[in-house]
């Protein structure tokens, strides 16, 4: 009966449903109903608590297996050991339906990359250690942190960033563990410090009470004694605190150097996730962020801003002839000397492979029309040597579009995109403007070509 009472305790709704039924009791045959009906519910119950603690139990098991594998004392190991506490029974319908939908993209994850690939799961283990792990987890945490995968697929630099910045990160989470227990032993160490100091200080108050109270010369003596011995202490006490003191200097000063060490490596995650390697232009991470902001912008306060994505024509027989690397030649080529001519407030980006995008504001179609003819000129005066021999820069095809009141960064991409499109089924070394009237395809009337 308790464990049958413990049972319904253990599921209020079932407990309701038999208060409900009290009634029945008033009757004989009714009273041998709600008896049976009693009986089936507690059976009931007993069977829902033995699945819940062997999935308890599992789940138990594998918290466990996590937990081993991740660092001793690192946050990342108490967010787990704080899941585990957490995820015991019983749990409330959310926390089971987000416990079960979590698990069941893990198992998604691992279907369909056959192996098991910590850094992937990462960003879904995030939300559970957010809702279980007890505090409030700021950037995807790691298992295992994976080297980043070299990866040719633009569409994938997302990802590759991600995972390379989820490997500094972990990397970074280390280090600043190191930093926090060098901080504690610092802190400890003035504690005791502080505490050795006071305790001589009142070892040197007692001397000299007793030394004035002193009236014999017995007593002088002794006092005399008791002083000496206790300034010997004093001495020895102050050579142990000044050692500490050089010990605490040391600990300050690689506590600096650490800080200043992470510094660096954060600018360095900074920089590696919206700097493009090969031409240090701005990446489309950083184009795409501007252009955000821009749009925000003008949607308040209504200037013009032009948008000019531009594609090499013929790269491909470039890298064919001369190789890959002369093609990456003429890409620094162009960061460098071509576009470097855009004012300083335009954004000039890598786009993609052989594209790149520039942001204008202020600028309007016309205005932009004029900057890429000269940038055209630019790009005759340019060469590229590969090869020990100099070579002449390939041309352009543009597409150009002027920022509409009200539509989105998209839209206004998508106008650009096009307007390129046709500068190259024109016949390419041309520049297209989109009419703003007919979004889907790009004006004639505005192009020019050379
Ligand atoms: P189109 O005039 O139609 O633009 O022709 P295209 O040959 O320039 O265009 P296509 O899209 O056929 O080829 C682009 C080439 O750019 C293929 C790709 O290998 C090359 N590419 C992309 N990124 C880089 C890079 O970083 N370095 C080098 N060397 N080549 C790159
Ligand atoms: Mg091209
Ligand atoms: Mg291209």
């Amino acid at each position: 009966m308790a464990d049958k009472e413990k049972g319904r305790h253990g599921s209020p709704v079932l407990l309701k449903v038999l208060t409900l039924l009290a009634d029945l009791k008033s009757t004989p045959s009714g009273a041998i109903i709600h008896g049976h009906i009693d009986q089936m519910l507690s059976a009931l119950v007993a069977d829902h608590q033995r699945t819940e603690e062997a999935y308890a139990s599992f789940l138990d098991m594998l918290m466990e297996a996590c937990v081993a594998q991740t660092p001793a004392g690192s946050s990342l190991h108490t967010h787990m050991r704080l899941m585990q506490l957490r995820l015991a029974p019983p749990l409330s319908v959310p926390d089971l339906g987000m416990l079960s939908r979590s698990v069941e993209a893990m198992a998604d994850e691992l279907g369909q990359s056959g192996s098991f690939r910590g850094a992937d799961l990462a960003p879904m283990l995030t939300p559970l250690i957010e809702r279980f792990g007890g505090l409030e987890v700021s950037t995807p945490q790691v298992v295992h942190p994976m080297p980043p995968e070299p990866t040719t697929d633009p569409r994938s630099e997302d990802a590759a960033e991600l995972r390379v910045n989820t490997a500094y990160r972990a990397h970074l989470d280390e280090r600043r563990e190191e930093m926090h227990k060098l901080h504690q032993d610092f802190v400890a160490q003035m504690g005791d410090t502080v505490a050795e100091s006071q305790s001589f200080g009142r070892l040197l108050d007692e001397a000299l009470e007793s030394l004035q109270q002193a009236v014999s010369e017995e007593e002088l003596e002794q006092r005399r004694h008791e002083i000496i011995s206790a300034l010997n202490g004093m001495r020895d006490g102050h050579q142990a605190l000044g050692e500490k003191f050089s010990h605490a200097k040391e600990y300050l000063s690689i506590i600096e150097d650490d800080n200043q060490q992470l510094t660096e490596e954060l600018d360095r995650v900074r920089l590696l996730s919206l700097t493009d390697e090969l031409t240090h232009l701005p990446n489309r991470r950083a184009f795409l962020r501007r252009l955000e902001d821009e749009v925000s912008r003008v949607q308040r306060h209504g200037f013009p801003l032009s948008l000019v994505l531009m594609d090499l024509d013929f790269f491909k027989r470039i890298n064919d002839l001369h190789g890959h690397s002369a093609g990456d030649e003429i890409l620094r080529r162009y960061a460098l000397e071509v576009l470097s001519i855009f004012r300083h407030h335009d954004l000039v980006a890598r786009y993609g492979g052989e594209e790149f995008a520039v942001l204008l504001p202020n600028t309007d179609q016309q205005g932009v029309v004029r900057a890429l003819k000269k940038v055209q000129q630019r790009v005759t005066e340019v060469s590229a040597a590969y090869n020990n021999e100099p070579a002449p820069l390939p041309s352009f095809s543009a597409g150009v579009a002027q920022f509409r009141p009200g539509e989105t960064s998209n839209s206004l991409i998508e106008r650009a995109d096009n307007a390129l499109y046709a500068a190259k089924r024109g016949g390419r070394e041309r520049i297209e403007v989109s009419d703003p009237d007919s979004p889907l395809l790009a004006s004639r009337d505005e192009t020019t070509s050379s």
